[in-house]
């Protein structure tokens, strides 16, 4: 999809695409480290995501902890996919992407695959994790930037909608994440959105009832 966008506005992010002879290459304007460069395990199986996406909700992953190099973080996406496929059963790695504490972006089931990140949400959202606990401290300045790239990047890639609604997984789920300072900080990002509040909100969500 979209395959159009070399044209970007002026300070709109970066993106270059390019075709090669069997596979599209993209590059963000921001680290980015795909499946093959963090060793993934192949998918169990995958089902797609309707696109454009009307929602982002944003993790932190608790455990593993924050890391801060290339190694410890590739280390940090496959002990989360052991988890979620091994001890969860789930298909793939929960998350659409990751970011670290290193400040790349990490691809997990990607832009157009449904993920297993938020109970009764996935259907309408992309799920990025911020690798570490975030209940008592903030993550560096660029983790959240790469982060924010990345869903600007979503949106100019045509796989997010452009009024896309940004929340945190506390908002779809009885849970603690993305931890409280993750959390008052995402409440100050564009596109924050205070609904849904709780779960106890999902039945009201108009995206939910479409599908
Ligand atoms: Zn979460």
């Amino acid at each position: 999809m979209c395959t159009n966008i070399l044209a970007v506005a002026v300070g709109a992010p970066a993106l270059f695409r390019k075709d090669t002879d069997d596979n599209e290459v993209l590059t963000y304007d921001f680290p980015f480290v795909t499946r093959a460069q963090w060793s993934a395990r192949t998918a169990k199986q995958k089902l797609s995501l309707q696109t454009p996406i009307p929602y982002v909700v944003i993790h932190h992953s608790y455990t593993p902890p924050a890391c801060y190099d290339g190694p410890t973080c590739k280390k940090a996406m496959r002990s989360m996919q052991n988890f979620h496929m091994d001890d969860r059963g789930w298909w793939d790695i929960g998350y659409n992407f990751a970011v670290g504490a290193d400040g790349a972006a990490y691809e997990g089931r990607g832009w157009d695959v449904l993920g297993a990140h938020a109970l009764h949400f996935n259907n309408v959202s992309i799920g990025i994790c911020l690798v570490g606990d975030w209940s008592n401290s903030l993550p560096p300045t660029s983790q959240l930037k790469t982060a924010q790239a990345l869903i600007a990047a979503g949106v100019e890639l045509g796989y997010l909608k452009e009024d896309y609604k940004l929340v945190g997984h506390r908002q779809v789920r009885d849970t603690e994440c993305p931890g409280d300072v993750l959390f008052n900080e995402i409440q100050t990002w564009d596109h924050y959105a205070p609904f849904p509040a709780s779960a106890d909100d999902l039945p009201e969500v108009e995206e939910l009832k479409k599908i």
